[in-house]
Protein backbone atom coordinates (compact mmCIF):
# COMPACT_ATOMS: atom_id res chain seq x y z
CA UNK A 1 0.00 0.00 0.00
CA UNK A 2 1.18 3.27 -0.87
CA UNK A 3 2.42 5.30 2.20
CA UNK A 4 0.17 7.83 2.98
CA UNK A 5 0.90 11.56 3.47
CA UNK A 6 -2.58 12.35 4.64
CA UNK A 7 -4.48 12.27 8.02
CA UNK A 8 -3.27 9.10 9.55
CA UNK A 9 -1.27 11.27 12.03
CA UNK A 10 -4.52 12.53 13.48
CA UNK A 11 -5.80 8.72 14.47
CA UNK A 12 -8.11 8.79 10.91
CA UNK A 13 -7.55 8.66 7.30
CA UNK A 14 -9.98 11.17 5.02
CA UNK A 15 -12.09 9.94 2.72
CA UNK A 16 -13.47 12.43 0.78
CA UNK A 17 -17.06 11.37 -0.22
CA UNK A 18 -18.53 13.72 -3.03
CA UNK A 19 -15.63 14.64 -5.64
CA UNK A 20 -16.05 15.21 -9.14
CA UNK A 21 -15.02 14.23 -12.67
CA UNK A 22 -16.04 14.13 -16.34
CA UNK A 23 -14.67 12.57 -19.17
CA UNK A 24 -13.12 15.40 -21.70
CA UNK A 25 -15.56 13.87 -24.43
CA UNK A 26 -18.19 15.72 -22.31
CA UNK A 27 -17.08 18.79 -23.15
CA UNK A 28 -18.29 18.67 -26.82
CA UNK A 29 -21.49 17.26 -25.90
CA UNK A 30 -22.21 19.96 -23.56
CA UNK A 31 -20.93 22.27 -26.26
CA UNK A 32 -23.47 20.54 -28.74
CA UNK A 33 -26.57 21.16 -26.48
CA UNK A 34 -25.55 24.88 -25.38
CA UNK A 35 -25.65 25.78 -28.90
CA UNK A 36 -28.74 23.84 -29.74
CA UNK A 37 -32.38 24.94 -29.58
CA UNK A 38 -33.69 26.54 -26.68
CA UNK A 39 -31.00 25.01 -23.77
CA UNK A 40 -32.00 24.29 -20.37
CA UNK A 41 -31.98 27.36 -18.43
CA UNK A 42 -30.12 26.04 -15.57
CA UNK A 43 -27.81 24.49 -17.90
CA UNK A 44 -26.82 27.34 -19.62
CA UNK A 45 -26.03 29.31 -16.13
CA UNK A 46 -24.29 26.39 -14.72
CA UNK A 47 -21.90 25.06 -17.83
CA UNK A 48 -22.45 27.88 -20.20
CA UNK A 49 -20.34 29.69 -17.59
CA UNK A 50 -18.22 26.75 -16.53
CA UNK A 51 -16.85 25.81 -20.21
CA UNK A 52 -16.37 29.17 -21.53
CA UNK A 53 -15.37 31.16 -18.28
CA UNK A 54 -12.15 32.07 -18.54
CA UNK A 55 -11.64 33.25 -15.17
CA UNK A 56 -8.71 31.14 -12.90
CA UNK A 57 -11.32 29.39 -10.55
CA UNK A 58 -13.23 27.48 -13.64
CA UNK A 59 -9.57 26.66 -15.92
CA UNK A 60 -8.87 24.70 -12.21
CA UNK A 61 -12.27 23.33 -11.92
CA UNK A 62 -12.36 22.44 -16.07
CA UNK A 63 -8.66 20.87 -15.91
CA UNK A 64 -9.47 19.08 -12.67
CA UNK A 65 -12.45 17.57 -13.52
CA UNK A 66 -10.61 15.83 -16.79
CA UNK A 67 -7.94 14.51 -14.67
CA UNK A 68 -7.67 11.22 -13.04
CA UNK A 69 -4.26 10.58 -12.78
CA UNK A 70 -1.52 12.60 -11.22
CA UNK A 71 -2.82 16.01 -10.71
CA UNK A 72 -5.50 15.00 -9.12
CA UNK A 73 -3.45 12.45 -6.94
CA UNK A 74 -1.22 15.42 -6.08
CA UNK A 75 -4.32 17.53 -5.07
CA UNK A 76 -5.37 15.02 -2.84
CA UNK A 77 -1.45 15.00 -0.98
CA UNK A 78 -1.58 18.45 -0.81
CA UNK A 79 -5.07 18.89 1.00
CA UNK A 80 -4.77 15.75 3.13
CA UNK A 81 -7.15 13.73 1.20
CA UNK A 82 -6.46 10.23 1.22
CA UNK A 83 -8.94 8.71 -0.64
CA UNK A 84 -12.05 10.32 -3.00
CA UNK A 85 -14.92 8.53 -3.92
CA UNK A 86 -15.74 9.86 -7.14
CA UNK A 87 -18.50 10.58 -9.37
CA UNK A 88 -19.45 11.77 -12.80
CA UNK A 89 -20.29 15.87 -12.11
CA UNK A 90 -23.87 17.48 -12.65
CA UNK A 91 -25.87 17.05 -15.01
CA UNK A 92 -23.58 14.12 -16.49
CA UNK A 93 -25.88 12.10 -18.73
CA UNK A 94 -28.91 13.60 -17.72
CA UNK A 95 -29.15 16.94 -20.02
CA UNK A 96 -28.42 14.54 -23.31
CA UNK A 97 -30.41 13.24 -25.58
CA UNK A 98 -30.84 9.46 -24.52
CA UNK A 99 -28.08 7.71 -26.84
CA UNK A 100 -25.65 10.21 -26.37
CA UNK A 101 -26.57 10.07 -22.57
CA UNK A 102 -25.78 6.01 -22.44
CA UNK A 103 -22.80 6.37 -24.44
CA UNK A 104 -21.19 8.89 -21.92
CA UNK A 105 -22.27 6.75 -19.04
CA UNK A 106 -20.30 4.03 -20.43
CA UNK A 107 -17.62 6.07 -21.55
CA UNK A 108 -17.43 7.75 -17.74
CA UNK A 109 -17.99 4.37 -15.94
CA UNK A 110 -14.84 3.15 -18.50
CA UNK A 111 -12.26 6.02 -17.62
CA UNK A 112 -13.09 6.37 -14.01
CA UNK A 113 -13.30 2.53 -13.43
CA UNK A 114 -9.87 2.32 -14.93
CA UNK A 115 -8.93 4.83 -13.04
CA UNK A 116 -10.21 3.05 -9.85
CA UNK A 117 -8.15 0.05 -10.75
CA UNK A 118 -4.95 1.52 -11.55
CA UNK A 119 -5.34 3.40 -7.86
CA UNK A 120 -6.98 1.66 -5.63
CA UNK A 121 -5.97 2.59 -2.21
CA UNK A 122 -6.75 5.77 -3.57
CA UNK A 123 -9.86 6.11 -5.65
CA UNK A 124 -13.08 4.62 -5.48
CA UNK A 125 -15.85 5.07 -8.09
CA UNK A 126 -19.53 5.29 -8.23
CA UNK A 127 -21.63 4.22 -11.60
CA UNK A 128 -23.24 6.55 -13.84
CA UNK A 129 -26.39 5.78 -15.71
CA UNK A 130 -28.58 7.27 -18.27
CA UNK A 131 -31.92 7.02 -16.00
CA UNK A 132 -33.66 8.46 -19.44
CA UNK A 133 -33.80 4.67 -19.99
CA UNK A 134 -34.59 3.03 -17.20
CA UNK A 135 -33.44 -1.04 -18.38
CA UNK A 136 -30.61 -0.03 -19.72
CA UNK A 137 -29.40 2.12 -17.20
CA UNK A 138 -29.82 -1.01 -14.90
CA UNK A 139 -27.81 -2.98 -17.14
CA UNK A 140 -24.88 -0.43 -17.17
CA UNK A 141 -24.84 -0.06 -13.39
CA UNK A 142 -24.63 -3.54 -13.11
CA UNK A 143 -21.66 -3.57 -15.43
CA UNK A 144 -19.73 -0.81 -13.82
CA UNK A 145 -20.55 -2.73 -10.05
CA UNK A 146 -18.92 -6.22 -11.78
CA UNK A 147 -16.48 -5.08 -13.90
CA UNK A 148 -14.91 -2.12 -11.71
CA UNK A 149 -16.01 -2.24 -8.23
CA UNK A 150 -17.94 0.61 -8.07
CA UNK A 151 -19.32 1.32 -4.51
CA UNK A 152 -22.61 3.47 -5.52
CA UNK A 153 -24.73 4.94 -8.31
CA UNK A 154 -25.00 9.00 -9.00
CA UNK A 155 -27.81 10.43 -9.93
CA UNK A 156 -27.26 14.18 -10.89
CA UNK A 157 -31.24 15.31 -9.56
CA UNK A 158 -33.58 16.00 -12.19
CA UNK A 159 -34.01 14.25 -15.27
CA UNK A 160 -35.03 16.77 -17.28
CA UNK A 161 -37.49 17.76 -14.49
CA UNK A 162 -38.99 14.26 -13.63
CA UNK A 163 -37.72 12.67 -10.09
CA UNK A 164 -36.69 9.17 -9.00
CA UNK A 165 -40.15 8.45 -7.48
CA UNK A 166 -41.45 8.31 -11.01
CA UNK A 167 -42.18 4.37 -12.14
CA UNK A 168 -39.88 4.90 -15.13
CA UNK A 169 -37.36 4.88 -12.84
CA UNK A 170 -37.78 2.14 -11.08
CA UNK A 171 -35.31 -0.06 -12.51
CA UNK A 172 -32.34 2.43 -11.39
CA UNK A 173 -33.58 1.93 -7.77
CA UNK A 174 -34.48 -1.80 -7.99
CA UNK A 175 -30.57 -1.82 -9.44
CA UNK A 176 -29.07 -0.67 -6.57
CA UNK A 177 -31.47 -2.27 -3.58
CA UNK A 178 -30.13 -5.99 -5.66
CA UNK A 179 -26.79 -4.46 -5.82
CA UNK A 180 -26.78 -3.47 -1.95
CA UNK A 181 -25.27 0.07 -3.00
CA UNK A 182 -26.14 3.21 -2.03
CA UNK A 183 -27.66 6.30 -4.79
CA UNK A 184 -25.68 9.40 -4.39
CA UNK A 185 -28.51 12.42 -5.36
CA UNK A 186 -25.86 15.04 -6.28
CA UNK A 187 -27.47 18.50 -7.19
CA UNK A 188 -28.14 20.12 -10.40
CA UNK A 189 -29.38 23.27 -11.43
CA UNK A 190 -33.28 23.30 -11.01
CA UNK A 191 -35.37 22.59 -13.74
CA UNK A 192 -37.35 24.74 -16.38
CA UNK A 193 -40.24 24.87 -14.48
CA UNK A 194 -38.59 25.57 -10.73
CA UNK A 195 -35.51 28.34 -11.74
CA UNK A 196 -37.13 31.15 -13.14
CA UNK A 197 -37.15 33.45 -9.79
CA UNK A 198 -33.55 32.20 -8.53
CA UNK A 199 -32.12 32.58 -12.22
CA UNK A 200 -33.13 36.41 -12.71
CA UNK A 201 -31.02 37.05 -8.85
CA UNK A 202 -28.62 34.44 -9.25
CA UNK A 203 -29.04 32.38 -6.49
CA UNK A 204 -30.19 29.12 -9.04
CA UNK A 205 -26.51 27.53 -8.44
CA UNK A 206 -24.30 25.77 -5.30
CA UNK A 207 -25.46 28.91 -3.39
CA UNK A 208 -28.91 28.20 -3.24
CA UNK A 209 -31.15 26.77 -5.81
CA UNK A 210 -28.69 23.23 -5.94
CA UNK A 211 -29.70 22.84 -2.10
CA UNK A 212 -33.79 23.86 -2.71
CA UNK A 213 -33.87 21.43 -5.86
CA UNK A 214 -32.08 18.36 -4.32
CA UNK A 215 -33.20 18.62 -0.59
CA UNK A 216 -37.09 18.42 -2.70
CA UNK A 217 -35.45 15.54 -4.57
CA UNK A 218 -34.72 13.58 -1.49
CA UNK A 219 -37.74 14.66 0.41
CA UNK A 220 -39.91 13.24 -2.59
CA UNK A 221 -38.67 9.96 -2.52
CA UNK A 222 -40.23 9.58 1.15
CA UNK A 223 -43.67 11.45 1.01
CA UNK A 224 -44.44 9.56 -2.36
CA UNK A 225 -43.89 6.25 -0.52
CA UNK A 226 -41.41 5.30 -3.29
CA UNK A 227 -38.80 4.56 -0.15
CA UNK A 228 -41.64 2.15 1.14
CA UNK A 229 -41.49 0.46 -1.98
CA UNK A 230 -37.71 -0.29 -1.77
CA UNK A 231 -37.20 0.12 1.66
CA UNK A 232 -33.89 -1.06 1.68
CA UNK A 233 -32.90 1.82 -0.47
CA UNK A 234 -30.13 3.80 0.94
CA UNK A 235 -29.99 7.61 -0.56
CA UNK A 236 -26.84 9.35 -0.07
CA UNK A 237 -27.16 13.28 -0.16
CA UNK A 238 -24.34 16.28 0.30
CA UNK A 239 -24.33 19.67 1.74
CA UNK A 240 -25.09 18.74 4.96
CA UNK A 241 -28.40 16.85 3.82
CA UNK A 242 -29.51 20.04 1.88
CA UNK A 243 -30.95 21.20 4.45
CA UNK A 244 -33.37 18.36 5.11
CA UNK A 245 -31.99 17.75 8.89
CA UNK A 246 -32.65 21.56 10.21
CA UNK A 247 -36.29 20.89 8.74
CA UNK A 248 -36.70 17.52 10.54
CA UNK A 249 -39.34 19.05 12.94
CA UNK A 250 -41.75 20.61 10.81
CA UNK A 251 -41.64 18.14 7.77
CA UNK A 252 -42.69 15.45 10.87
CA UNK A 253 -45.08 17.77 12.46
CA UNK A 254 -47.01 19.52 8.74
CA UNK A 255 -46.96 15.73 6.76
CA UNK A 256 -48.37 14.20 9.99
CA UNK A 257 -51.19 17.24 9.94
CA UNK A 258 -51.26 16.95 5.99
CA UNK A 259 -52.22 13.04 5.84
CA UNK A 260 -54.59 13.72 8.85
CA UNK A 261 -57.07 16.61 6.67
CA UNK A 262 -56.79 14.48 3.68
CA UNK A 263 -55.14 17.95 2.34
CA UNK A 264 -53.13 16.21 -0.65
CA UNK A 265 -54.23 13.36 -2.30
CA UNK A 266 -50.70 12.82 -3.34
CA UNK A 267 -49.66 12.65 0.25
CA UNK A 268 -50.51 9.25 2.13
CA UNK A 269 -49.62 7.69 5.25
CA UNK A 270 -46.61 5.91 5.07
CA UNK A 271 -45.28 2.51 6.67
CA UNK A 272 -42.99 4.18 9.04
CA UNK A 273 -44.63 6.98 11.35
CA UNK A 274 -42.29 10.07 10.52
CA UNK A 275 -40.60 11.51 7.72
CA UNK A 276 -37.98 12.16 10.14
CA UNK A 277 -37.49 7.94 10.47
CA UNK A 278 -36.71 8.19 6.82
CA UNK A 279 -34.30 10.62 7.04
CA UNK A 280 -32.45 8.64 10.09
CA UNK A 281 -32.73 5.05 8.60
CA UNK A 282 -32.46 5.50 4.70
CA UNK A 283 -30.60 8.60 4.64
CA UNK A 284 -27.00 9.14 4.89
CA UNK A 285 -25.59 12.75 4.46
CA UNK A 286 -22.42 14.67 3.83
CA UNK A 287 -20.82 18.07 4.55
CA UNK A 288 -19.71 18.71 0.75
CA UNK A 289 -18.96 22.68 0.64
CA UNK A 290 -20.11 23.01 4.32
CA UNK A 291 -16.76 22.96 6.24
CA UNK A 292 -19.27 24.34 9.32
CA UNK A 293 -18.73 22.50 12.86
CA UNK A 294 -22.05 23.93 14.47
CA UNK A 295 -24.24 22.40 11.15
CA UNK A 296 -22.76 19.30 11.37
CA UNK A 297 -22.79 18.47 15.19
CA UNK A 298 -26.51 19.29 14.59
CA UNK A 299 -26.52 16.62 11.98
CA UNK A 300 -25.12 14.10 13.91
CA UNK A 301 -26.95 14.84 16.90
CA UNK A 302 -30.37 14.46 14.73
CA UNK A 303 -29.92 12.42 12.55
CA UNK A 304 -27.26 9.89 14.37
CA UNK A 305 -23.58 9.56 14.28
CA UNK A 306 -22.99 7.03 12.02
CA UNK A 307 -25.57 9.10 9.21
CA UNK A 308 -22.60 12.01 8.54
CA UNK A 309 -19.77 11.46 6.10
CA UNK A 310 -16.89 14.20 5.21
CA UNK A 311 -16.82 15.24 2.02
CA UNK A 312 -15.21 17.90 0.27
CA UNK A 313 -16.55 18.55 -3.33
CA UNK A 314 -13.42 18.65 -5.66
CA UNK A 315 -12.83 20.41 -7.57
CA UNK A 316 -15.29 23.15 -7.68
CA UNK A 317 -14.80 23.57 -3.25
CA UNK A 318 -11.24 22.39 -2.22
CA UNK A 319 -9.33 25.04 0.38
CA UNK A 320 -7.11 22.89 2.62
CA UNK A 321 -7.84 25.77 5.15
CA UNK A 322 -11.09 23.46 5.53
CA UNK A 323 -9.77 20.37 5.99
CA UNK A 324 -7.79 21.71 8.92
CA UNK A 325 -10.69 23.52 10.07
CA UNK A 326 -12.85 20.18 10.00
CA UNK A 327 -9.95 18.32 12.16
CA UNK A 328 -10.03 21.43 14.95
CA UNK A 329 -13.51 20.27 15.48
CA UNK A 330 -14.02 19.89 19.48
CA UNK A 331 -15.68 16.40 18.95
CA UNK A 332 -14.03 12.79 20.78
CA UNK A 333 -11.15 11.30 18.94
CA UNK A 334 -14.07 8.38 18.20
CA UNK A 335 -17.19 10.58 16.65
CA UNK A 336 -14.20 12.05 14.51
CA UNK A 337 -13.46 8.77 12.74
CA UNK A 338 -16.52 7.76 12.08
CA UNK A 339 -17.15 11.52 10.30
CA UNK A 340 -13.70 11.23 8.65
CA UNK A 341 -13.07 7.63 7.98
CA UNK A 342 -15.21 4.49 8.89
CA UNK A 343 -19.06 5.60 7.85
CA UNK A 344 -17.70 5.89 4.27
CA UNK A 345 -15.83 2.46 4.93
CA UNK A 346 -19.10 1.35 5.95
CA UNK A 347 -21.46 2.87 3.98
CA UNK A 348 -19.06 2.34 0.54
CA UNK A 349 -17.74 -1.16 1.94
CA UNK A 350 -14.45 0.01 1.10
CA UNK A 351 -13.16 -3.27 2.99
CA UNK A 352 -10.23 -4.96 0.56
CA UNK A 353 -9.74 -1.92 -1.20
CA UNK A 354 -6.94 -0.81 1.41
CA UNK A 355 -8.86 1.95 2.79
CA UNK A 356 -8.54 0.62 6.74
MN1 LIG B 1 -20.50 18.25 -5.59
Amino acid sequence: MTELKTGGQHGYLRIATEEAFMPEEAIDLYAEVLDGPDPDPGFVSLWGFYLRSTDERSRFIRESLIDLGARRLADMDARGIDRQIIALTAPGTQILRTDKAVALARLANDQLGEACLAHPDRFTGMAACAPQDGAEAAKEIERAVHKYGMRAVIINSHINGEYLDNPKFYPVLEAAEALDIPIYIHPNTPSRDMIRPMLDVGLDGAIFGFGVETGMHALRLITTGTIDRFPKLQIIIGHMGEALPYWMYRLDYMHRAGVKAGRYEAMKPLKKEKISDYLRENYTITNSGMAWEAAIKFAQENLGIDRVMYAMDYPYQCPAEEVAALDAMHMSAADKKKFFQTNAERVFKLDGQGAG
